[in-house]
């Protein structure tokens, strides 16, 4: 048996496992059918939103907890700055659920915030226009990622701990039998004891039986130009999301100095075969971004520069699944990440090393376990 652990998959989640595992010794080989670090999946369009007060529930702040130190760990060991912790504007009419759900979760976690009443919220961040009603929570622990060298900076880091990385390298398929994995890629054959599945959308490729539980939605991310491109540096502009007259809006603010990436959280279409992501971005597809652009932003023109399209895969819940495969005892799979998953990655590679390892975590993850959707998807930690 020449690995412990194969990975099919180096996205967000197979590069922190990939790094998480050689860290702890174990002999590790990893599989990306593109470059590392590449934008045609989950991972491109430069920054992720990194937030702590989680309005998508409670259960995630250990892990948001977690991840911002291992955060911190990966930007030490690769010299790379990764996470830029320049605050997150949560805005809204504050008797509104989500709202309600960002003061809950800073209370109940005894977060670092600031509630900003209409008055305070205007003064202090006038690039959003406000209605009378809307107030701003301020996540002192929030900020953006920067997607692609994360990615890079993991794998680079697991490599020079002794793992083997394969890239440009599409695994075709495996089988499980009594000696362990048989893993085929490029007309080779790897022989691995366990296996960590994390190919994303492609997760039904992979194992077809979770086809009937993910769909794969188009994402679009659009960049607006500045007219002062000063009010929305990093240390004026902190990343935000917002539910306001219906419209679900986010963002981030310039990195590379002209332009600001607003986006609304609604995805797009589904994709129905991932290897064939259309990337060519339609007006429709767009046209909401303009709007809330034009309706809710002083400052900005409200003709994108650059829009472009990602995938990621969705369950019907909008929270992933981690577990191990029934019927593969050896083979441990991720997926399922709902547009969500990249704040948390280096926690839930760290907890997939720990499931490969020890079969256990520390962490609560029942309700993260894929026999929630199908009997016939049963899992154990
Ligand atoms: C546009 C967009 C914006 C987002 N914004 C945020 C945000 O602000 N904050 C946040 O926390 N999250 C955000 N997310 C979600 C987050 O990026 C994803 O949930 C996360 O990247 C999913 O990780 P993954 O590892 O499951 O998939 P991916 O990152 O897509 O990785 C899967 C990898 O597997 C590879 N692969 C698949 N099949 C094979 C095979 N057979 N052989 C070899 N390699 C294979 C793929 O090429 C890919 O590299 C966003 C997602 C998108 C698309």
């Amino acid at each position: 048996m020449a690995w412990d652990v194969g990975i099919i998959g180096l996205g967000a989640m197979g590069s922190m496992a990939a790094w998480q595992l050689a860290q702890r010794g174990t002999s590790v080989i990893g599989f990306e059918q593109f470059g590392i670090g590449h934008d045609r999946s989950a991972v491109g369009g430069e920054t992720r939103l990194f937030r702590t007060a989680y309005k998508e529930g409670a259960e995630y702040v250990p892990l948001l907890k977690e991840s911002k130190h291992l955060w911190k760990q990966l930007e030490d060991q690769s010299g790379n700055k990764l996470l830029h912790l320049n605050g997150g504007l949560n805005i809204g009419p504050i008797e509104d659920e989500f709202m309600q759900n960002v003061l809950k979760s800073v209370k109940d976690f005894n977060l670092d915030h600031e509630i900003l009443d209409y008055m305070d919220a205007k003064r202090r961040y006038p690039q959003h226009i406000l209605g009378p009603d809307e107030i701003m929570v301020l996540d002192k622990d929030a900020g953006f990622l920067r997607p692609e060298l994360a990615v890079v900076s993991a794998v680079k880091r697991a490599e020079q701990l002794g793992a083997e990385i394969r890239s440009h390298a599409k695994v075709e398929s495996f089988e499980a039998n009594d000696d362990g994995i048989v893993i085929k890629s490029d007309g080779h054959e790897y022989k691995v004891k366990q296996l960590l599945i994390t190919a994303g959308p492609w997760i039904g490729e992979m194992l077809p039986q979770f086809k009937p539980v993910v769909n794969v939605k188009k994402i679009i991310l659009s960049w607006f130009p500045a007219k002062n491109v000063e009010d929305y540096q990093p240390s004026r502009f902190p990343i935000f999301t917002r539910r306001s007259s219906g419209h679900r809006l986010f963002g981030a603010p310039t990195v590379e100095g002209s332009m600001v990436k607003v986006g609304v959280s609604t995805p797009g279409d589904v994709v129905e075969d991932v290897n064939y992501l259309n990337r060519t971005v339609e007006l429709s597809e767009f046209k909401e971004s303009m709007e809330v652009v034009s309706k809710f932003f002083n400052g900005l023109y409200t003709d994108p520069v650059r829009v472009n399209a990602y995938m990621d895969a969705y369950t019907d819940d909008g929270h992933s699944m981690i577990g191990r495969v029934p019927g593969y005892p050896n083979v441990v799979v991720m997926g399922g990440f709902s547009g969500h998953g990249f704040k948390m990655a280096p926690a839930l590679g760290k907890i997939a090393s720990d499931i490969l390892i020890h079969d256990s975590t520390p962490f609560d993850l029942k309700s993260l376990s894929p026999d929630r959707f199908s009997p016939s998807l049963k899992t154990e930690f």
